[in-house]
């Protein structure tokens, strides 16, 4: 339309620029995985800001994750400066903490209410299920748990769902919802899911509410369509639906139906086919061209991807060239096929082909990390594990999330009770559940009946002594939070609780690696200080609360857990563009990498076990392969390893479907077979987590042999098991003792 050069539209074809340009109507961007659709986002964007005279307040961008959040943000700013700032680029459960900090109240709600992420609802779950005195056996609470938020993304409260439960499960399962939802609203807390329902409830229920946001958002946008459920469908509904006596915000989503990797059945096709039925004046474009990977690596996404039913057909093409063929190995076992990936990229970097920051490698489940973490930190290959570390779940984590919770509100029952008793300070389990008696009769909260420990009927003594000490503690603390900063905070309440020095007295190793991990906590709280830089203190710390609970719960954590107290040198890499990313399928999900390793490509691990024996899941793992396969620019490399331990014990399993699903002409194998004879690969000589081919043996060690190991230097062994390969060893000094695994550790005898 305008001049052919603007700044703002070079370096878009004609489809992503018409994208870009269009407006009015809704629009709907449905194209494959490279074409450009979250480039055409943030060029919509800055061209609505600098063309449009758009104020940066009145956009609206909600991503997938926060990382992809922070991605965007990046790319708006390059573009448009430190405007950008105004503007709302989040999640949708970030955008809809936001909206319900402000209008808590009129759900009856504190403003500073709590947010329990999904080990929290799963406890307070449990603690319902106990008190409705259900059979855990037949009633699982995890499984509840599931069931109840499954329900919230349908949208179905308590209410409408006792209403139409008909089977006695159901009716039980209603029953628990109800406690549960009670549960949470005493103790000011959502989950969640109840994040998104009740934005939506509140637009609903509340006209202003919703006149104010749809004032204010006139620009929607949504990247990773695909993946929306039933309530972020309605949610993003309400927004955009037409003003008082004028238009409706401008609405713009992207995705690919092939990439939907969340979905329950059908809820692709349904959020497409719904968006068709409530906005039949949308407009949809169609983006062909992939930008990102080589011609071979989109001819293997497209062979894989065809194999789905139910898809419309659409073909990527690239004008890259062919570059480099995949290349294949079959590895011995899982130690071996790591030792390979590591040598690669070894290889790559010193031929100048990729630095380690290109290289991602991919895998099924979390647990795959592991092995890599070993065999990486053994070699010296600098990497960090994105997402599913799972840092936050740790049980040393959370009892500290626990405290500052309840800092921040002490009628969250669920956190209150966690650290009641912890560290040890003699408020038993029958002096939890008086009190918490008590507090049920008089209808008063449990923090309110502790502090009154005396009222309290069938307390001892010597609980109402430590529960007054508790409660002291917690006052002595509470007084801190207004002048305290989160992380001076934490560290407050590790030496005041004596939760530290419990830690520092014990004996077991596995206390050491907690310490380091509250450690890794304050720097976090730090970090978040740091961000913050001298801005007024107030509210700080329900606003950290509220920052953690979000990224623990899908993201990767600042800086990388320390989760293996076995790691010979420990220090973390120095610069973060330098090092291999390890990351799950799910998680890579929008990004890309000039290297890519698809591992364990082996039946029953990918695609998953679970999903082998029914077609909609199996479907929904191939649309995982096709993301896996599509994150690569440059290089593809597929392995699969012949023999991997499953709980502990060597199992083999036959090659990944997908692979045979790639052309065998795209594919060059560099090693198509194991080393190892396959019946002695089944043998127990060859059990890999005894003696990993890839790995030496490890010399055998007693209590009192002589050791010297490379950056750790003379030791004395402490505990040696030779069954496990494991040791213990003391350095002395400011090393201390250490726990290895023998066959990996640059150590020798004496
Ligand atoms: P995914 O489905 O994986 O999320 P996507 O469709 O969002 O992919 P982008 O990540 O936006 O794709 O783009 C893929 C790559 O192609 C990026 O590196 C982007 O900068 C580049 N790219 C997109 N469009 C163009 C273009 N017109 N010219 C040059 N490069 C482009
Ligand atoms: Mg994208």
């Amino acid at each position: 339309s305008t001049t052919e050069t603007h700044p703002l539209l070079a370096g878009l074809n004609p489809q992503q620029r018409a994208a870009v340009e269009h407006a009015g109507g809704p629009l709907l961007i449905v194209a494959g995985a490279g074409s450009g659709k979250t480039r055409v986002l943030t060029h919509r964007i800055a061209h609505l800001l600098g063309e449009r005279g758009v104020h940066p307040g009145q956009i609206l961008a909600i991503t997938f994750t926060n990382k992809a959040a922070a991605e965007m943000k990046e790319r708006v700013d390059a573009l448009v400066g430190p405007r950008s700032r105004a503007m709302w680029v989040m999640t949708f459960h970030s955008a809809c903490v936001r909206i319900l900090r402000r209008e808590a109240k009129r759900l009856g709600f504190p403003t500073s209410f709590s947010i329990y992420d999904q080990a929290d609802a799963q406890r307070l779950m449990a603690l319902v299920c106990r008190e409705l005195d259900l059979d855990p056996k037949r009633y699982p609470p995890r499984s509840f748990s599931a069931q109840v938020s499954n329900l919230k993304n349908e949208l179905i409260d308590y209410e409408t769902f006792k209403a139409r439960a008909s089977t006695h499960m159901e009716q039980t399962l209603a029953q628990a919802y109800e406690m549960y939802q009670a549960r949470l609203m005493q103790a000011g807390a959502m989950d969640f899911d109840d994040l998104i329902m009740l934005t939506v409830n509140l637009l609903q229920v509340f006209p202003e509410a919703a006149e104010h946001y749809r004032r204010r958002f006139r620009h929607v946008l949504v990247d990773e369509y695909q993946d929306t459920n039933h309530a972020q469908y309605e949610l993003v509904r309400e927004l955009t639906a037409p003003i008082d006596g004028g238009a409706a915000a401008e609405l713009c989503v992207v995705g690919d139906a092939d990439q939907s990797i969340y979905a329950f059945r059908g809820a692709t096709i349904r959020n497409i086919l719904e968006f068709e039925r409530d906005y039949p004046d949308a407009t949809t474009i169609l983006l062909e061209q992939n930008y990102r990977s080589t011609q071979t690596i989109l001819s293997a996404a497209n062979a894989v991807i065809e194999r789905n039913a139910d898809r419309k057909p659409k073909r990527l093409w690239s004008e890259q060239g062919q570059g480099h063929r995949i290349v294949g190995y079959v590895a011995d076992n899982e130690h071996d096929e790591a030792a390979f990936v590591a040598r690669e990229v070894d290889r790559l970097t010193d031929a100048g082909d990729a630095r380690p920051g290109d290289v991602a490698v991919f895998y099924r489940t979390n647990a795959q990390s592991r092995v890599f973490e070993e065999v990486f930190i053994r070699v010296g290959l600098p990497y960090k594990v994105v997402g599913g570390v799972r840092f936050y779940e740790r049980k040393e984590v959370r009892d500290l999330l626990a405290y500052l919770r309840v800092l921040a509100n002490p009628e969250d029952t669920v956190s209150l009770r966690r650290i009641l008793n912890v560290p040890k300070r003699g408020i038993g389990d029958r002096a939890e559940a008086v009190v918490e008696a008590h507090a049920a009769r008089e209808r008063i909260s449990f923090w309110r009946a502790l502090r009154r420990p005396e009222d309290v009927p069938g307390m001892a003594t010597r609980s109402i002594n430590a529960v007054r000490e508790f409660v002291a503690l917690l006052d002595e603390l509470g007084e801190a939070v207004e002048t305290s900063t989160p992380a001076d905070l934490v560290e407050r309440i590790l030496v005041k609780s004596g939760y530290l020095a419990e830690l520092q007295a014990s004996k077991d190793p596995q206390d050491e690696t907690r310490i380091e991990n509250l450690q890794e906590f304050e720097s976090v709280a730090r970090e978040y200080e740091e961000r913050l830089d001298g801005e007024s203190a107030e509210g700080r710390l329900v606003d950290f609360l509220e920052q953690v609970a979000l990224v623990a719960d899908a993201d990767s954590i600042p800086g990388g857990a320390k989760g293996n107290p076995a790691a010979p040198g420990e220090e973390g890499p120095a610069d973060d563009q330098g090092v291999v990313t390890l990351m799950t399928l799910h998680t890579a999900k929008g990004l890309e990498f000039p290297v890519v390793f698809l591992t364990g490509m082996e039946d029953g691990v990918f695609p998953h076990l679970r999903a082998m024996s029914n077609p909609k899941e199996l479907e929904e793992e191939r649309r995982l392969a096709y993301v896996g396969i599509t994150r690569a620019r440059q290089r593809l490399y597929v392995s699969r390893s012949w023999v991997r331990s499953s709980w502990g014990a060597p199992q083999t399993n036959p090659p990944s479907r997908f692979l045979g699903e790639v052309p065998d002409t795209l594919i060059d194998w560099e090693r198509d077979a194991p080393s190892l004879k396959p019946s002695a690969a089944t043998g127990p000589a060859s059990r890999p987590g005894v003696r990993a081919p890839g790995g030496k043996p490890g010399p055998a060690l007693a209590p009192g042999d002589r050791v010297t190991h490379d950056s750790f230097g003379l030791g004395t062994v402490v505990t040696a098991d030779n069954a496990s390969g494991k040791a213990s060893v003391d350095f002395g000094g400011d090393t201390g003792v250490k726990q290895l695994i023998v066959r990996y550790a640059p150590m020798e005898k004496l």
